[in-house]
């Protein structure tokens, strides 16, 4: 099968910023970012609607209903409306302040006399994407660092690193960082970087570089002197006996304090990262691990500009005791999930499966947690009144999963809706269970697109008998388990995800378009406990919306999918994205 390289939402890849460095309180103001997030101001990403606008210009009659209320009154005129209930034609989206009113035909419509009428010429106007597992902050802090997302070989990321080493003041203890480096990709050399490649690039500035799916870093021997890593760590891995520079998972807590950005750093990173999501038609997004303190400091600001569910570390709930009361409507954030890890990533071979890695017979992953732990763990904080996200990933972590959930439900004197992350080694019997359980399938359908192809690296990691069955999306959705979707930014997009979702290497397991639709908004809402404020569009809802350009027919998930664009996007019934008048 041949997959379209459709990325029809991302952004220009940006220019790399000369200094990337964890403190930037030598650079003013961030002055030298703003500089180049110019660059992805929202006018490189207008696109003029392509809507047929024949049946618009007829239908807007003016007499009364509307005119009495036109001070407050807005509305989304000629939209289609291919999610909702309301059937083919054209409706209008009436507003309130923040919420829908009402949706009603076209027909019906009465132009009011004030002039507050956004015309969707015909273009589909659906909920706002909400990406349902995503790290806004560390997206937004790729542009602030060095960003490898883009790198296709080893040469070209050591190239990278060596012109940002050239730059730094010497002599430096402060770490040279980059992220989302994904050895899948590079052409020369299909291996992880080590210490010694960096070395010969960069010898007298510590190096830490994030692997994509954040469970893997690789550090120079600058940095390894620094970071005084215990020798035995089982996360501190070795060639030959010696370390070899890559670090996972656990090991990974000896180099946050000197890879953490300060607060302001993330405060920006946040407003770019939101930034970028109105580009993509999100207007909400669930952070899986999020930085309380960031939120705290922009809910005091009043200015975000999309919203956030924030996932929060176990270590901060226990301390909180109880849920914040913030509320998706009026702060524009939630804090009522916990994030907890029960396994790493395939990439990095730190996923916990039931039998070997195809490629490493002697590994299996490893759980990070022992069962009696997570099960008290998940019982303790679900009594508080926290719902739970659950990263497994491997067969063997989703086994340990559903047996926490049972304990949780068993000892419990309630059971919330709970969610589990990723799920992607999800094994039929499992399925059963996560039913039982009411538990919600938080999945990536662009991993598939990016890994979980023929010759790809799940092949690579687990061979393809067992990596074709994986993500099996169709089989939850038949099974009734809410399905939610989320990028996990790799990459960001939904509709790069729809794409994953259409074209799943095992044909049984593919969604169509509606379905794909449904689990980055509707479904996603779910998973985030917020489908009583967003996910659809219906009346007493927040009017968070996006107008595209078009859908493609379903079947049509090619190339038909990159002329796709985002015409507008509104969150709140304010236009933050897309031109005041078409
Ligand atoms: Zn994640």
């Amino acid at each position: 099968m041949t997959l379209p390289n459709a990325r029809p939402f991302l952004l220009m890849p940006l220019p790399s910023l000369p200094f990337a460095f964890n403190d930037v309180s030598e650079v003013p103001d961030f002055c030298w970012a703003q500089s180049f997030l110019g660059f992805t101001s929202h006018s490189l990403k207008l696109q003029p609607p392509i809507c047929n606008t024949n049946d618009s210009a007829k239908s807007l009659r003016k007499v009364g209903e509307f005119a009495v209320q036109s001070k407050d009154f807005r509305a989304i005129v000629n939209a289609k409306l291919p999610l909702s209930d309301e059937g083919a034609g054209l409706w209008t989206i009436v507003l309130n302040g923040e919420r829908i009113v009402k949706v009603s035909p076209q027909s019906d419509f009465v132009r009011p006399e004030s002039e507050n009428v956004w015309d969707a010429k015909g273009c589909p106007v659906l909920p706002g994407f909400i990406d349902a597992h995503m790290h806004p902050i560390s997206m937004g802090l790729k542009q602030l660092r060095l960003d490898l997302s883009q790198v296709h070989s080893l040469r070209e990321l050591l190239q990278i690193v060596q012109n940002a080493s050239s730059l730094a003041p010497r002599p430096s203890s402060r770490f040279l960082i980059g992220y989302d480096w994904d050895e899948s990709l590079f052409v020369d050399e299909k291996r992880y970087p080590n210490r010694w490649d960096l070395d010969k690039v960069a010898t007298d500035v510590p190096v830490a570089l994030r692997r994509i799916d954040g469970h893997l870093w690789v550090v120079n021997t600058k940095a390894l002197q620094l970071l005084n890593l215990p020798s035995n760590h089982p996360f501190v891995f070795k060639t030959s006996g010696q370390p070899n520079g890559l670090l996972a998972d656990d090991a990974i807590r000896y180099l946050e304090p000197f890879i953490e950005p300060t607060l302001s750093e993330k405060r920006e990173a946040l407003r770019i990262a939101s930034q970028i999501a109105l580009e993509h038609g999100v207007t909400a997004m669930a952070d899986l691990y999020a930085d309380l303190e960031v939120y705290e400091s922009a809910v005091a600001n009043g200015d975000l500009t999309v919203r956030f569910i924030c996932c929060i570390p176990p270590a901060t709930a226990q301390q909180l005791k109880e849920p914040l009361q913030w509320r998706i409507g009026k702060e524009r954030c939630e804090a009522k999930f916990v994030k907890l890890f029960l396994d790493g990533s395939i990439g990095a071979r730190t996923a916990a499966l039931r039998e070997p890695y195809a490629d490493a017979p002697d590994e299996t992953g490893r759980l990070l947690l022992r069962d009696r732990v997570a099960e008290g763990l998940m019982l303790e904080l679900s009594e508080m009144g926290w719902r739970l996200a659950v990263h497994a990933i491997g067969d063997l972590a989703i086994d340990q999963a559903i047996e926490a959930f049972r304990f949780v439900r068993m000892e419990g004197r309630r059971f919330l809706r709970h969610r589990l992350e990723h799920l992607e080694f999800l094994r039929p019997e499992h399925i059963g269970w996560l039913s039982k359980l009411n538990l919600v399938a938080s999945m990536q359908p662009n991993f598939v697109v990016r890994w979980q192809q023929p010759n790809g690296l799940y092949e690579a990691r687990l061979g393809w008998e067992r990596a074709k069955r994986m993500n099996p999306f169709n089989s939850v959705i038949k099974a009734g388990i809410p399905l939610a979707f989320g990028s996990d930014g790799m990459p960001f997009g939904p509709l790069e995800g729809i794409v994953g979702a259409l074209n799943h290497p095992e044909p049984n397991e593919r969604l169509n378009l509606k379905q794909a639709l449904l689990a980055y908004t509707q479904g996603a809402a779910f998973a985030c406990n917020v489908e009583s404020q967003v996910g659809t569009i219906a009346p007493g809802k927040l009017a968070d919306l996006v107008v595209l350009s078009h859908l493609p027919h379903e079947e049509a998930f090619g190339n038909e999918w990159q002329s796709v664009k985002v015409i507008a996007v509104f969150v709140g019934g304010k236009l933050e994205f897309g031109q005041q008048k078409n």
